[in-house]
């Protein structure tokens, strides 16, 4: 179960940015540790490595219509995590602006980052809200963010990033989704009886 912190009640405040890490959280796979390079992802199967495709596939279209920004901030390499995302749920929704990685960071993709994904999630937080740094004090609960690693969620929380969400051996998908969608005063955002798998 993978809610480190939860609340007694609904919020008040419905976060206004959606984080995903990749490995692991939006695949099911390591793609780094594995060795997939950018030219292997259009022969890859997509049912087999992310972690529940026609789930994610409507939940981003969902956040879309609802306003909500998303984002990736991965370790991984932001070609591979592109050409992923590209084939996932089309071209467009996920760029550069929204796919955070070391590079960016003035690092190299596939190193870890000092402070963890802290530094990635304030970056996205600022562009993706358009919010000051001033301002982020005081929006960190508008962002839910998504990672198979306990540091980097321990990481998140204790920098004010509260709705830090650990991902389990199943991914982000639809079971995980409907177990911490409540605590994070999502109830009602997703309704999976309008899953559409037409990008399959
Ligand atoms: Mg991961």
């Amino acid at each position: 179960m993978g809610v480190v912190k939860k609340r007694d009640s609904c919020l008040s405040i419905r976060p206004k940015l959606i984080v995903w890490d990749f490995d692991l959280t939006v695949l099911s796979i390591h793609s780094w540790a594995a060795g997939i390079r950018q030219k292997d992802v259009a022969d890859r199967t997509l049912y087999d490595d992310v972690a529940d495709l026609a789930f994610f596939r409507h939940f981003v279209q969902r956040a879309l219509e609802q306003g909500f920004a998303v984002a990736i901030a991965s370790f991984g390499q932001y070609e591979v995590i592109q050409a992923y995302m590209d084939r996932i749920v089309g071209r467009g929704v996920f760029n550069r602006e929204n796919i955070a990685t070391p590079s960016k960071f003035g690092s190299k993709d596939g190193r870890a980052l000092r402070g963890g994904k802290v530094p990635m999630l304030k970056s996205l937080a600022c562009k993706m809200l358009r919010a000051s740094p001033q301002e982020l004090s005081l929006r960190k609960s508008d962002i839910i963010f998504f990672d198979d690693s306990w540091d980097n969620v321990c990481g998140a929380i204790e920098n004010g990033f509260i709705h830090s969400v650990l991902v389990d051996c199943r991914g982000f998908c639809e079971q995980l989704w409907n177990e911490v969608k409540c605590p994070l005063g999502m109830d009602n955002f997703c309704d999976a009886s309008k899953l559409d798998d037409s990008l399959a």
